[in-house]
């Protein structure tokens, strides 16, 4: 048995859980205070995911760079090749804020969006 220790962040409260697992295998979690903080622990142990932010290549924009996000998490373990895929874009200015720069990035049903707006140079 090994027992790992997390730090829930769904909600500000920032309760310390442990989760004890049996090889792959949940057995218990403890220091929960509600129900989403079980699943977030189960879920971060088993298939961890995180929201991807970075930014891409900008032509003609005022900046040269655009900040992009997906718009849900993907696998944590595919980030390094998402990145690989946002790194070969490059977008023409103006974009606006939300527009897809890349649509189900690697499968995951995720779409990596411009998280603000850009003007033309
Ligand atoms: S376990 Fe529940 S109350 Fe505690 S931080 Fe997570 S979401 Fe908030």
């Amino acid at each position: 048995m090994t027992e790992k220790e997390l730090v829930c962040v769904v909600c500000p409260m920032g309760c310390r859980i442990t989760v004890t697992l049996d090889g792959e295998n949940i057995v218990s979690v403890t220091g929960n205070s509600c129900p989403r903080g079980k699943a977030y622990a189960e879920k971060e142990c088993i298939r961890p995911e995180r929201i991807l932010t970075t930014t891409v290549r900008l032509e003609g924009g005022v900046h040269r760079v655009l900040p992009v996000i997906t718009d849900k998490e993907i696998p944590l373990d595919r980030i390094f090749e998402a990145m690989e895929e946002v790194r070969k874009v490059s977008v023409k200015a103006p974009v606006t804020e939300g527009q897809i720069i890349i649509e189900n990035i690697l499968d995951t049903g995720a779409n990596v969006v411009a998280s603000r707006s850009m003007k033309k140079r």
